[in-house]
């Protein structure tokens, strides 16, 4: 018997068992095994997708990115494979296209949706070739793990020219408002960004980084709307590159409304985010850009949001215990600052916040030092702390300006969320922010508190 078919069929094999047993979600042990099978079962399962492979890269929003990029495809009746669980290296993509492939190793998919660790992306590059390439944003995050700025977007630019000679079709999609990005650009990228964003409250802005320029100077903005993300220039003549499509946006408290006009043919339509910060608005127009580029209509997109279900932990609405609550991922500084400032319009917010400091959050917590929490510092009402590194985050808390009797500390993960969900009353919300290995623990017991 053929070795991808084997590979397949003991990936699928240890999936189920798993599953049966309880053990976890299973996203990347079945890729493990059919890998030690089979090791080009990656390579012979992406290259069997029958239309586009796309990849989705960046510091914050990839999985909502992919997500709205897989859900946009299969409202316009396409199938897709795609790493759903933000599993992103490269076990995990394996394990997700063992799902997608039949019993005889044979990929059913029109499009492959690839969601990718910055630094793994490189690696994805000697699997397969792909046709697309979206990359959200590029923040700092987890120093630790892959040094600064620089050292990530060269590690993305390495992965863009392995894909470049595989496939002369492959095309960029970047975030023309983030300048990080801009030395991934070549004459064939496209860019997505806002012409205008409007706030339907007071939105304070949280603290930039500041972008520099490849000339040695800090850029100049005229418009700027989270972190170092807006409208660019330098007196070199570097400036924001114009957007494929025309978009604007205007943000509430919960959710965000699109307006987008494709120029090339003069159509106009809008979509409805319901996902809160404008950082959502701007994964779902990266999304809606790659999109309307393979030719997906207007209708499907729009439906394919209004349909929308969010994926646990990243911003997931949800009532536990009777109590209105929120989960959302936070992981770096400015990420953590756009929830904090989510958290500060909604009037009728409590808090907590989870920090654990596993390698896959980071082991370095010096992050938070950076991140806004002084937004906290009028909030008046008490946050809880819980996580490995409680104790670090409630020194933060107090050097914010919170009074150290509101902040309440519970070491234990479970307990924490139990007396947060205690002290939410019917008609206020809890905004739950863990790292990622808080919201995995948290995962497996929150359905059943
Ligand atoms: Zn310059």
């Amino acid at each position: 018997m053929n070795k991808n078919i084997i590979a397949v069929n003991m990936g699928k094999g240890v999936a189920l068992g798993l599953k049966l047993f309880n053990f976890g979600s299973g996203t990347s042990m079945p890729g493990i095994v059919a890998k030690k099978i089979a090791p080009k079962i990656l390579s012979d399962l992406v290259n069997q997708t029958r239309k586009e492979i796309i990849t989705v890269t960046g510091t914050n929003g990839k999985t909502t990115t992919a997500n709205f990029v897989s859900a946009i495809l299969k409202t316009a009746g396409r199938k897709v494979a795609h790493n759903t669980r933000g599993a992103n290296m490269l076990t995990g993509v394996t394990t997700a296209m063992i799902e997608s492939a039949n019993c005889f190793a044979k990929l059913d998919a029109d499009n492959s949706v690839l969601e990718s660790d910055e630094a793994y992306l490189k690696v994805f590059a000697d699997y397969f070739s792909a046709d697309y390439l979206l990359v959200t944003n590029l923040f700092r995050d987890q120093l630790d793990r892959y040094g600064e700025l620089d050292t990530t977007a060269k590690m993305i630019k390495t992965a863009i020219e392995k894909f470049k000679n595989r496939s002369e079709n492959f095309t960029v999609i970047l975030n023309a408002d983030d300048p990080g990005l801009q030395s991934l650009a070549d004459e064939k990228s496209l860019f997505f960004g806002f012409e205008d964003i409007k706030f339907a409250f007071e939105h304070k802005k949280s603290q930039g980084e500041t972008a520099t320029c490849s000339c040695g100077k800090d850029f100049e903005y005229s418009k700027i709307y989270y972190g170092h993300i807006g409208h660019y220039y330098c007196s070199c003549g570097k400036r924001r590159p114009d957007t494929f499509l025309k978009a604007t946006a205007e943000i509430f408290v919960e959710h965000s409304v699109l307006y987008i006009k494709n120029p090339l043919t003069g159509e106009e339509f809008s979509v409805v985010v319901n996902m809160p910060g404008v950082y959502n608005a701007y994964n779902a127009l990266g999304a809606i850009t790659l999109a309307v580029k393979i030719g997906i209509a207007s209708e499907d997109i729009i439906n394919s949001f209004d349909g929308y279900k969010t994926v646990f932990g990243r911003a997931e609405s949800c009532v536990l215990q009777g109590k209105n609550a929120i989960i959302q991922l936070i992981k770096n500084p400015v990420g953590a600052g756009e929830v904090l400032q989510t958290v500060c319009d909604d009037k009728s917010a409590k808090i907590l916040i989870i920090i654990n400091d596993d390698y896959a959050d980071g082991r370095d917590v010096s992050w938070l030092w950076d991140a806004n929490f002084e937004l906290l510092k009028d909030y008046g009402k008490s946050i809880i702390v819980s996580g490995v590194r409680y104790a670090d985050m409630a020194v933060r808390l107090k050097y914010a300006g919170i009074k150290p009797d509101n902040i309440v500390i519970e070491p234990d993960l479970k307990k924490a969320v139990k007396l947060a969900l205690k002290n939410t009353f019917p008609d206020e919300k809890l905004y739950i922010m863990p790292t990622y290995t808080a919201l995995l623990k948290m995962q497996k017991f929150i359905k059943n508190l």
